[in-house]
């Protein structure tokens, strides 16, 4: 095989292929989070400069706090896409088209374009780099690519990507270029303060109340180094919150110096069980995932298990105090 030369990389295909393209669809994952809304919006806003035709389509609706930011009012939420009428479909953040949860989408012309690790390449143009700390980074150099200028919104919806993805610039997955693109964002017009303050300070007094009761109820294993979390809906009732309520939650626990990783069960009503997990430094989160079918980054992954809590649980800690145990031995000091 040869080399690929810089004319044929995936980044300069998929801007060939938007340039002779004119109506475009754009999606990303279930439960979109902020990585998600704003790779979409970014790119929604580049292609608007080009002169595209885009819709914007997610299987389900971003959490409130997300809804004061620019083209929140362009998401359409729909579960099908028939007869899309597009000449391309851009995906964003799914290592495979199941992620989107949107059925009809595979008969499209599909641009793929995501960062978790494992993708399935299932696009007729594919672009991943597992290197990237958020799939804004990508969204970013693409523009780049399309000789489109960094506006305000552009510039606020990468930026909003990669504060959320990077857990805040907590995460192992932030490198020198992750600065150089938020300097970018700031000098185009992002307030820091106000994006921080807006995404991570916009609680209710319901969330709250429910971040009391889940560190009331958490518990600990692996001598303090793992915490555990469940959430059901009559927690969410008694302390008046909602499912709207739970992002970032599951972050609290890693600001004890002790805890390593913490998992979070989330009991569906379908009667299943939602495991979310999160890590500090070399444990890998991501390993245990998709040992579980599910997927996501070293510090930050996620699978579904069918079944009752009591039953898979123990099961789970186990495999991650396992995890626990490899990340540690190479523990930077
Ligand atoms: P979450 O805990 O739901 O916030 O997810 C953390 C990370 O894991 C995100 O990057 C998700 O996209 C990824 N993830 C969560 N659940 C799954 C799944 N079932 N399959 C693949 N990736 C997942
Ligand atoms: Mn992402």
């Amino acid at each position: 095989m040869t080399a690929p030369n810089r004319e044929s990389s995936p980044v300069r295909q998929i801007r060939d292929q938007i340039l002779q393209r004119r109506r475009f669809l754009i999606t990303s994952h279930a439960r979109p989070d902020g990585d998600s809304i704003g790779s979409q919006l970014a790119m929604a806003f580049a292609l608007d400069a080009l002169g595209k035709e885009v819709r914007v389509v997610n299987v389900d609706p971003a959490p409130d706090h997300y809804q004061e930011f620019p083209g929140m009012d362009r998401i359409e939420i729909a579960s099908r896409v028939a007869e899309a009428r597009v000449d391309a479909v851009i995906v964003m953040e799914c290592s495979d088209i199941g992620r989107t949860g949107i059925s009809g989408l595979e008969r499209e012309y599909l641009i793929n374009i995501d960062h978790h690790a494992g993708n399935q390449l299932y696009g007729a143009l594919n672009w991943h780099d597992d290197t990237a700390a958020a799939c804004g980074e990508m969204v970013f150099d693409l523009i780049q690519e399309l000789a489109v200028p960094l506006t305000p919104e552009i510039a606020t919806h990468i930026y909003l990507g990669i504060l959320t993805d990077t857990g805040s610039f907590h995460h192992s997955n932030i490198t020198p270029r992750t600065f150089d693109i938020c300097r970018q964002c700031v000098e185009a017009g992002v307030t820091p303060a106000v994006m921080a303050r807006r995404v991570f300070d916009s609680n209710s007094f319901g969330k709250l109340k429910l971040i009391g009761a889940l560190l009331d109820d958490m518990e600990l294993a692996d001598e303090g180094r793992l915490a555990v979390m469940h959430l059901d809906d009559e927690m969410l009732a008694a302390t008046g919150s909602t499912h709207n309520d739970t992002e970032g939650l599951i972050n609290l626990p890693l600001t004890a110096r002790e805890i390593q990783a913490v998992v979070f069960f989330k009991v569906t009503e379908s009667g299943e069980v939602r495991v979310s997990m999160r890590s500090k430094y070399d444990v890998d989160v991501r390993q245990v995932a998709s040992e579980f079918g599910g997927g996501g980054h070293k510090n930050a992954a996620g699978f579904t298990v069918t079944g009752e809590l009591p039953d898979v649980r123990a099961g789970i800690v186990q495999r991650i105090v396992r995890a626990i145990a490899d990340g540690l031995q190479t523990r930077p000091v």
